[in-house]
């Protein structure tokens, strides 16, 4: 086996392994519910930053995504038509915004990553059902996930919905293995064919991520090098968490908040 391969290869936890992961999971799912309580008109995106380093800081967890490949933030603060990697800046969220926050913490080496698009004071209705509509795609795919099952499958669950109501899917950015690394083999597609592609086993563990777009789903990459948008400027939201697969049942969410 070249290091190549052995870089590409999936990492299984044992179920002792998996409990280690919790307490990362719990501090992002905690943690994502108490910035969604911030959001109002007029907070600036480098409040909800600074709440997390600060949280972080008195309890000695390392930020997952702080310096990653660069990273400037703790958190990815992604507005509107930014679907993720968006910078925590000074702007100032208005009434009506909708807003994707991703999250990481590692504890004890074990990553945790999930993310939730929350509305800023009163959304239209369309915003809201893209909102209901990407996380009822992930919570889809999260119930097709299980031991036996193939990637295509989950794929193929998570686009179902999200096409059923008229959305696009993002594909250039997807979900992941996830452990003592943030991203680990396998990647995991937001669309996919039944029946096809690897076959999920015992001691997964996976952060699915749907990204979805009210317009077409292609994407651009602003000039920080970093904020994914979509290119027509539509709206875009993107729920995830970190899954794991430990026994013959759905999949087991990490980062419930
Ligand atoms: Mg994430
Ligand atoms: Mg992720």
């Amino acid at each position: 086996m070249t290091t190549e391969q052995r870089a590409r290869q999936v990492i299984l936890k044992s179920d002792a392994e998996i409990d280690m992961m919790r307490p990362a999971g719990r501090m992002v799912g905690e943690t994502l519910s108490e910035l969604g309580e911030m959001l109002k008109p007029g907070v600036k995106l480098s409040d909800l930053d600074q709440y997390v380093i600060d949280k972080y800081a008195r309890l000695d967890i390392t930020p997952t995504f702080l310096g990653y490949q660069g990273f400037p933030h703790t958190i990815c603060a992604s507005v509107n038509e930014e679907i993720v990697h968006g910078f925590a800046t000074e702007r100032r969220l208005e009434d009506g915004d909708i807003i994707s926050i991703d999250l990481g913490a590692t504890i004890n080496g074990w990553v945790g990553d999930s993310a939730r698009t929350f509305a800023v004071g009163t959304i239209t209705s369309e915003a809201q059902r893209l909102l209901d509509v990407t996380r009822e795609s992930l919570m889809a795919g999260i119930s097709v996930a299980r031991i036996g099952v193939r990637k295509g499958d989950i794929g193929a669950a998570i686009q179902e919905v999200i096409e059923s109501a008229g959305y696009g899917v993002v594909r250039g950015y997807v979900g992941h293995g996830i452990g003592r690394a943030m991203h680990e083999p396998p990647t995991m597609p937001n669309h996919g064919r039944r029946g096809t592609g690897m076959t999920m086993r015992r001691g997964m563990v996976l952060a699915l991520e749907p990204m979805a777009t009210i317009g077409d789903p292609a994407t651009a990459v602003l000039d920080d090098g970093w904020t994914v948008v979509t290119a027509d400027g539509s709206l875009s939201a993107h729920f995830e968490h970190t899954v794991a697969l430990r026994q013959d049942a759905p999949a087991e969410i990490l980062t419930q908040g």
